[in-house]
């Protein structure tokens, strides 16, 4: 993975949707952080995501981003025990039906082949049927928004427990722990 990638994103989450969501941080804080400013930027994540992609256009960078605020806004939702919105749900399927990519094993592990001739779309596929597969599936009961300060990140909650309320340990959960030393 490029040091770059990990340096600009949150790469921690270990749903690839609520990954491509952590894109946009602090997202309950005053001032949201986007970090896919730029085609570039989106080029790079997907690298990291392992979807590579050749360069993209401003206009795929908005389906991204579309389609991104759909499954963080289904997300929500599940995490309160609704049903998502119609019209994310349908953002979401139409994602899906729009790749083509097909699964692939290799040395062992899962991976995605994209299309010559549309890529990006293929990528947007795999992250809508990734987002679709955990919002709707037997572990939907699962998914949380952490309670970090200003976070409000997606996770999947898969302690025995079902009592985790961060998204990450070693940013959200560090930065309560701290503000909890500090205040004693
Ligand atoms: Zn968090």
């Amino acid at each position: 993975m490029p040091v770059e990638a990990r340096r600009l994103f949150r790469l921690d989450n270990e749903v690839l949707a609520f990954r491509f969501t952590a894109t946009m941080s602090d997202r309950a804080g005053a001032e949201p952080r986007e970090r896919l400013s730029d085609p570039d930027r989106l080029k790079l994540w997907l690298h990291a995501a392992g979807l590579g992609v050749p360069d993209l256009s401003p206009t795929r960078l908005q389906d991204a981003l579309t389609l991104r605020e759909a499954i963080y806004r289904a997300g929500l939702a599940v995490a309160a025990t609704q049903r998502p919105d119609p019209v994310d749900a349908a953002i979401l399927n139409g994602a899906a039906a729009a790749g083509r990519p097909t699964p692939g094993l290799e040395n062992g592990l899962a991976v995605w082949h994209l299309g010559k001739e549309t890529p990006v779309a293929d990528a947007l596929g795999v992250l809508a049927a990734d987002a679709i597969h955990v919002l709707g599936g037997a572990d939907r009961g699962r998914i949380k928004a952490c309670e970090g300060p200003g976070c409000a990140g997606l996770f999947l909650d898969t302690s025995r427990g079902t009592n985790r309320r961060w998204c990450s340990m070693n940013t959200c959960g560090n930065r309560v722990k701290k503000a909890r030393l500090a205040n004693k």
